[in-house]
């Protein structure tokens, strides 16, 4: 069924009984050209462009749970192409690109809103360094302004700038950038390949691999072996761990990351705001809860949910912006499964083991990157060579000393 405004009055008209289900729930079949292990945004988004722009439709998308309840459904949906490194400027622009014409690609609404994004800047070697990052992408084509105290407080007055222990001085902003509704765009990836005829398979946990003369020609799983010419990973805060049933040692460490989201009050934000002195972001989202994050838990985790003192710290760095925000209501946190990198970038790349192909590494900023990494993974699963957009993020990278490490913090994947 085709979504549009006459589905829909049809629809009105006979009770809203007539809507069929999004997405078949479909059982494993013994074999396929390609099998992408996990159901999350980037998985189901590779299963789409494989269909659509690569014609490889006999594909399933095997997920342990249920699809989105991994990451894909848990972030802080901030999207934006704001860096400042080439190899990974084109690739995000490329995702804000696909982004823009979502919609329209899979016909679902996933709440696309490019309202800003407002990094602010506390001191001058930051706000020079917004200047070279935001040189670095106008550059390249992408849009960026540069701001001053007095263009911040026009945009955000509620902001702290009178007293505040790290005064704001201005700030770099990405008018494109914005937030889109997560799980929709999980359920949007999900339809429009199912419309093509890749098998969404929920509840199928991979538990191994099939072999045969060192080549992965196949997964065991928790409904019986399926086999496939190729077989990709996009498991996210699982990568190390399925990777390791193939005997891989990823350079990716596991971290938790917290979401917060406040009681719902009256349009305030207007877009997202990101804290230069601390790590705290903030949005506010349409039903008018302040949604907002900071960093993660420090220690190594696959737990997904996270602990008090982040909760401190977060909250701490949301007053030191907006003290007001002290007076309001904290509804939920939860916390999501984080695969750092060494260097803060992903990994889109075939691994040593033949037929098994990787798409993991994307710390806390994966869910900007849906689309274009579906897009590079598809590529790269279809004709074997990385997309030309993707083609920094190599797994041996980490061996040869190619780090893309965009915020300068060193081999250190805790602090990216
Ligand atoms: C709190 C939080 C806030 C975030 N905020 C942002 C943000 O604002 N902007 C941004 O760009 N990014 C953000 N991110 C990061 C982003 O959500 C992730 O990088 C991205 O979603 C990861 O890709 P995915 O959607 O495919 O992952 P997931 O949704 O995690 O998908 C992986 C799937 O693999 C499945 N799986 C695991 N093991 C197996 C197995 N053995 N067999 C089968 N299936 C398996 C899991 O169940 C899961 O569904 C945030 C993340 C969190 C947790």
């Amino acid at each position: 069924m085709r979504y549009s405004i006459f589905s829909l009055a049809a629809n009105a008209l006979s009770g809203h009984r007539r809507w069929t289900p999004a997405w078949r729930d479909a059982a494993p079949q013994a074999d396929y050209d390609v099998i992408i292990v996990g159901g999350g945004g980037h998985g189901l988004a590779t299963a789409h462009y494989l269909a659509k722009t690569y014609g490889v439709r006999r594909v399933a998308v095997l997920e342990k749970s249920w699809i989105g309840g991994g990451n894909a459904g848990r972030n802080t949906t901030i999207i934006r192409s704001n860096y400042g490194l080439q190899g990974n400027i084109p690739f995000y622009e490329q995702s804000m690109k696909l982004w823009e014409g979502l919609e329209q690609d899979l016909n679902y609404n996933a709440m696309v809103s490019q309202r800003g994004v407002l990094n602010l800047a506390h001191s001058d070697s930051q706000r020079d360094a917004y200047a070279r990052r935001g040189n670095a992408m106008r550059l390249n084509g992408v849009d960026a302004e540069l701001l001053d105290a007095a263009g911040v407080r026009a945009m955000a007055p509620f902001l702290n700038f009178d007293d505040a222990r790290f005064p704001i001085i201005g700030g770099l902003l990405q008018k494109r950038g914005g937030t889109a509704r997560h799980d929709a765009v999980v359920w949007g990836f999900a339809r429009a390949a199912d419309r093509r005829g890749v098998d969404i398979v929920q509840n199928c946990e991979v538990t191994g691999f099939i072999r045969q003369g060192g080549r992965i020609v196949g997964v065991e799983t928790t409904r019986g072996a399926i086999r496939a010419g190729k077989v990709g990973l996009a498991v996210a805060g699982a990568s190390s761990r399925v990777a390791a049933l193939a005997g891989l040692r990823l350079p990716i460490e596991s971290h938790v990351l917290q979401a917060f989201v406040s009681e719902a009050i009256k349009p305030l934000i207007p877009g997202v705001i990101t804290f230069g002195a601390g790590h705290f972001y903030i949005s506010q989202s349409d039903k008018g809860g302040l949604v907002f994050g900071g960093d993660i838990d420090g220690y190594q985790s696959y737990a997904q949910r996270g602990n008090l003192p982040t909760v401190e710290d977060v909250c701490e760095g949301g007053m030191a912006l907006m003290p007001m925000i002290g007076r309001i209501r904290l509804l939920r946190s939860w916390g999501g499964i984080m695969d750092m990198t060494q260097d803060g970038s992903p990994i889109i790349d075939a691994s040593p083991i033949d037929g098994l192909y990787l798409n993991a590494g994307w710390c806390y900023g994966g869910f900007k990157a849906t689309p274009a990494s579906g897009l590079a993974f598809a590529h790269l699963l279809a004709t074997g060579e990385p997309h030309p957009t993707a083609a920094a993020y190599r797994l041996d990278r980490f061996a040869t000393g190619h780090l893309i490490d965009e915020k300068g913090q060193g081999a250190q994947p805790n602090l990216h």
